[in-house]
């Protein structure tokens, strides 16, 4: 039987870089958010870190393990309308179970490509009165940018303009399972015209 990773062109980022990068958000954001930094109160109001369904949930799941402060952790899912209907809306699929009222949030997403994603989510938690907002990505693709967002805390940032999959990271559903981040075979998606752009 083929298995999933002979779809793959090459690797970009091993599962072994990816760990290694993670453990150093997770220290960067430990030292952050300790006592005197960006939280108010960080042993008594625990930072809240919320995870962006789906791609981002291999990194948040590694990326809280490796926090050395009492947090909690939330997730939300958006469709981001892409491919054609209405840009710059986006629905909520799945929303916050609690207030975030006074409290400090890390946003962590998958990957940020024209930033109009995260735009809205931005939005959308500001409009609720946060404390303090960051955002922490796996993947920064500035080549394609369109929207300007804060960038507190970013994985890796991929120069060129290319589509990736792997740890969260999809194409159509598929490939999120992978342990690290590459480039499909150009035959797997060469009809939807993914590898042209
Ligand atoms: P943006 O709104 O920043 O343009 O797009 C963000 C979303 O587009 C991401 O959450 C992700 O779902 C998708 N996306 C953008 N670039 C890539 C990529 O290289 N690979 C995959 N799998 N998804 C991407």
């Amino acid at each position: 039987m083929k298995g999933v990773k002979e779809e793959i062109e090459r690797v970009l980022i091993s599962a072994e870089e990816i760990a290694q990068r993670v453990r150093a958000l997770g220290e960067k954001i430990s030292r952050d958010y300790g006592k005197g930094g960006v939280a108010r109160d960080p042993y008594r109001r625990p930072l809240l870190v919320v995870g962006i369904l789906k791609g981002a949930m291999p990194f948040l799941a590694d990326l809280i393990r490796v926090i050395d402060l009492p947090l909690e952790y939330d997730l939300m899912s958006v469709s981001s309308y892409r491919n054609g209907t209405s840009p710059g809306e986006v629905r909520i699929l799945k929303d916050l179970d609690r207030s975030i009222a006074q409290r400090d949030i890390l946003i962590v997403e998958d990957i940020v490509d024209t930033g109009t994603t995260l735009d809205h989510i931005l939005r959308l938690i500001q409009a609720r009165s946060p404390a303090s907002i960051r955002i922490c990505t796996l993947i920064d693709k500035p080549a394609r940018r369109e929207v300007q967002v804060p960038m507190h805390y970013v994985g890796f940032t991929l120069p060129e303009d290319v589509f990736v999959v792997g740890y969260g990271l999809d194409y159509a559903e598929l490939y999120r399972n992978l342990p690290f981040i590459g480039v499909l075979k150009r035959e797997i998606y060469e009809e939807e015209g993914i590898a042209d752009r």
